[in-house]
């Protein structure tokens, strides 16, 4: 298995340039980074120098170990993946201060960018979102990866056309038993199924309720699930069988594929297996309709 090692930057091959965002360990830049590339993988004389745009999230310098631990820990799950809708691993620094090094997503946070383009982005371009999303999520799911925090706010914007799951704080393997516990107790209650309200219990039909509530995000231009309602009332109602409300526009099919992710019993929610060929088959039968 590579090792963190594999990735390690120097220093200088990374310019800092504007902060973009806050994250829980520090700030996040927007950058650039200088690669070696060879041209050919079989030709490694033959490299030549690259520099790509690049989001670098740090961690405060006086964090204690176990706190940037925590930090890189995110770069350790994200290495494992190569997705054209995740996020990608650039590198890190690992000593002091600590950086990880990401793709950059050009267009930023997916709910503000939703909120933007609110006119200009029609239905298609709305499933198609969420039907990249899945195709992620079956990707993780493929690789036996709970994500646990699948949500509007961690979806990132790559082009008009492209979006990438983003934020890989919470994922577990899921053979790990290892329960999440918040120090803060900053649960995303109003996203999750209802055995990981009740039992924390995060399992692929966790992950594909999430989904389905990031779908409903979607269809909403940005709008957050329960608006309006405390955290503490969200069990009740879900286990009364209320539900997120069909958005305006949201093809049937769509809905229904949504209301079986948030059928109760977990065993009951479709696989992300079958979900992105679903989300397929939704997404062509909305370019035909548009074309007539
Ligand atoms: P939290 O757990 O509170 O969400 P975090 O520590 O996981 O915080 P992120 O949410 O990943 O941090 O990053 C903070 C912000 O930085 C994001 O909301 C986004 O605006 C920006 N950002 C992070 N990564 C990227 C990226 N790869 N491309 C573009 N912007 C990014």
């Amino acid at each position: 298995t590579p090792t963190a090692r594999n990735y390690e930057l120097q220093r200088n091959q990374i310019q800092l340039n504007d902060i973009i965002g806050l994250g829980q360990f520090g700030d996040v830049y927007v950058g650039q980074c200088q690669i070696l590339r060879s041209a050919n993988k079989k030709d490694s004389a033959n490299v030549r120098e690259d520099i790509i745009p690049v989001a670098i999230k740090t961690c405060k310098v006086d964090a204690d170990l176990k706190t940037s631990e925590k930090f890189l820990e995110e770069a350790y799950v994200m290495q494992k993946f190569e997705h054209p809708h995740i996020i990608r691993l650039i590198g890190i620094c690992s000593d002091s201060p600590i950086w990880i090094v990401m793709e950059l997503a050009r267009l930023g946070e997916l709910r503000a960018y939703l909120k933007e383009n609110i006119s200009k982005l029609k239905l298609g371009t709305l499933l198609l979102y969420s039907y990249q999303l899945s195709t992620a999520l079956s990707y993780l799911e493929s690789k036996k990866f709970v994500h646990r925090d699948i949500a509007a706010r961690n979806v990132l914007v790559s082009s008009p056309t492209c979006i990438k799951l983003a934020d890989f704080g919470l994922s577990r393997w899921v053979e790990d038993q290892s329960y999440y516990t918040s120090s803060k107790g900053l649960l995303p209650i109003k996203w999750m199924a209802p055995e990981s309200i009740n039992f924390r219990r995060f399992t692929t039909a966790s992950d594909a309720w999430m989904f389905a509530v990031c779908t409903w995000e979607i269809l909403m231009y940005g709008v957050k699930p329960f608006q309006g309602i405390k955290n503490s009332e969200v069990i009740g109602k879900l286990e009364n069988g209320e539900r997120l409300a069909l958005p305006p526009n949201c093809p049937p099919r769509l809905y229904s594929l949504m209301s079986q992710c948030w059928s109760y019993e977990p065993a009951k929610r479709p696989d992300f297996k079958n979900i992105k060929e679903i989300m397929k088959e939704i997404l062509l039968e909305e370019k035909v309709s548009d074309s007539e």
